[in-house]
């Protein structure tokens, strides 16, 4: 819950139970104690930032490979529920529009908000407006093949960016050097690379030169003013940030954009989601 300048003043955390089915009750319950708790306040509606793709009239869901969830019955159950209006979009097009009402950027100038985490999704605001792309398929760079004998990819291919720049491959660069079985979270992994532990430290400073590498693509492509990166990875910016700003510089292209870390990663994804609310009629 964020008041109109999108500061949080409210959150609840809900661990969801693996069954879809009972998923939406949760969410909804969820979305309720908040309501309740703040019942001398006025709500406006509810967003939701999804990692994967719906066409704009959200009747159908185009991409999720990380996704297993009916997240096109979201909308109307949770709107039915609470009596709210419900936008949902893309995690990293949500992420674009955040940075545009909430951050630095004035929304005069093109920039891309990439969002590093299972997977990496990437929003592009270009022009005044976020850029879509037939079917809202535009900014899938983490589905771009960097290692054709790479890793198997959530959308059937091998290789993509995001199976060796995404937290996913950082877990398994830690477990494939023989890091211990028991780091299961991103978070469990920067923290024992912060403690200065040897697997951990190399295991992200790969997939800092993979991030790099492919942040590059992108600024030779767009030519954004800015590159946003979203993700738990910024939390360890200050140690990770220039292992990616030097692989990002190596290209003359990628000279020109300027790289920076968002917020951290929960509370911008969270202000996204508000985001959502905040532009509904503007796109
Ligand atoms: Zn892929």
């Amino acid at each position: 819950m964020t008041d109109l300048g999108g500061r949080i003043v409210a959150q609840n955390l809900v661990l969801l139970p693996k069954e879809p089915a009972k998923a939406i009750p949760a969410i909804i319950a969820g979305v309720r104690k908040l309501i309740t708790a703040n019942a001398d306040k006025t709500f406006v509606g509810i967003g939701i930032s999804l990692p994967g793709r719906t066409d704009l009239g959200l009747q159908k869901l185009i991409f999720a490979p990380n996704l297993n969830w009916p997240v096109l019955s979201f909308k109307p159950r949770i709107e039915r529920a609470t009596g709210l209006r419900v936008e949902m979009d893309n995690a990293a097009n949500a992420c674009a529009l955040s940075e545009v009402w909430f951050g630095d950027s004035d929304g005069n100038h093109d920039l891309v908000v990439v969002n590093v985490s299972e997977g990496i999704g990437s929003g592009i605001f270009a022009n005044g407006r976020l850029l879509r792309g037939e079917n809202g398929m535009a900014g899938e760079f983490g589905h771009i093949q960097i290692d054709s004998n790479g890793p198997l990819c959530g959308c059937g291919n091998r290789g993509c960016w995001e199976t060796v720049a995404s937290n996913r491959a950082a877990l398994r660069y830690f477990q494939e050097a023989g890091g211990s079985a028991s780091v299961q979270t991103m978070e469990a992994l920067i923290k024992l690379a912060q403690a200065g532990e040897e697997h951990a430290v190399k295991a992200l400073e790969t997939m800092s030169v993979y991030l790099g590498r492919g942040l590059r693509m992108i600024a030779s492509a767009l030519a954004p003013r800015e590159i946003i990166v979203v993700g738990d990875i910024t939390s360890a910016w200050y140690r990770f940030g220039p292992v990616v700003e030097a692989e990002f510089k190596i290209n003359s292209l990628s000279k020109g954009p300027r790289l920076r870390p968002s917020l951290d990663g929960n509370t911008a994804r969270l202000r996204s989601a508000v985001a959502l609310v905040m532009n509904e009629g503007s796109i």
